[in-house]
């Protein structure tokens, strides 16, 4: 039905008249098959009957798409707000597992990155500001990764990206921006805040499911909180077979 939906809904003004124009020619197609089946013959003309049948069908065709078209738009606001962190505008834990799930031959490697000591920021200027942080970090690994690559807000302070490399180096690139320290400067408040990331990174191998890849990089990204936090630990790699 939601792939129904996004094939008949219009688009724009000359989508609308197309679309009308099909559901007209259909319903009349429709109305001269079951005269002709009920009784072998039309009962007034064919330009008669077509008429007839489009004055009648136009203004249900109208509803019929306002009503598809609404339905449609309804679907794609359900699907932003499935998928999209309210605060940072980011695909949410749900979008990103769902694409780690049904893409994962496509990705390099897992990313999972923590803010440091986050509680502190929160418990110092108040969980305004801490929103604020949450939406500079968005921006900040938003700008640092390349293109195809994925960030998303796995919950609370914590990240994730799904990055298209398999290069060693410039994956080792990539994670030295990611985890490069950053500021948040809250205007009103008059305030610039020093920021640093842990993180963990897992390479997807072919072999490694979907669970094993989060369970890895959540054991990176503890031995980068336990040794000192402001780095990020690689997961180690699989043993060769
Ligand atoms: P660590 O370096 O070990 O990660 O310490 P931490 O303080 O960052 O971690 P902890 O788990 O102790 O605290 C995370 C804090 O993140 C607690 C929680 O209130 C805050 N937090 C989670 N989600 C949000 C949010 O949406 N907005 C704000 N302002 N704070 C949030
Ligand atoms: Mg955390
Ligand atoms: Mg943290």
């Amino acid at each position: 039905m939601e792939r129904l939906v996004d094939y008949l809904a219009p688009r724009g003004p000359l989508d609308w008249v197309l679309k009308t124009a099909l559901f007209i020619a259909a319903i009349n197609g429709l109305n001269l098959t079951v005269e002709f089946a009920m009784n072998g013959a039309l009962s007034m003309s064919l330009l008669a009957h077509v008429q007839t049948t489009s004055m009648v069908a136009f203004p249900f065709t109208l509803f019929a798409l306002s009503i598809i078209r609404h339905q449609h738009r309804l679907q794609g606001q359900l699907k932003h707000l499935a998928t999209t962190d309210m605060l940072t505008g980011l695909p949410n834990r749900r979008e990103l597992l769902r694409r780690l799930g049904e893409e994962r031959r496509s990705f390099g490697a897992f990313i999972l990155l923590d803010i440091d000591h986050f509680k502190r920021i929160n418990d110092r200027h108040g969980h305004a500001v801490g929103d604020t942080c949450l939406v500079r970090c968005a921006a900040h690994l938003s700008g640092s990764v390349g293109p195809g690559d994925v960030v998303a807000r796995y919950g609370g302070e914590e990240f994730a990206v799904l990055a298209r490399t398999r290069d060693p180096a410039a994956l080792e690139a990539l994670t030295t921006r990611l985890c490069e320290p950053f500021t948040c400067t809250v205007a009103v408040e008059g305030l610039t805040v020093p920021m640093t990331l842990s993180a963990g990174v897992v390479r997807a191998d072919a072999d490694l499911g979907y669970a094993e890849l989060l369970r890895d990089a959540d054991a990176a990204l503890y031995h980068a909180k336990d040794t000192g936090r402001n780095r990020a630990v690689f997961a180690p790699g699989r043993p060769a077979a």
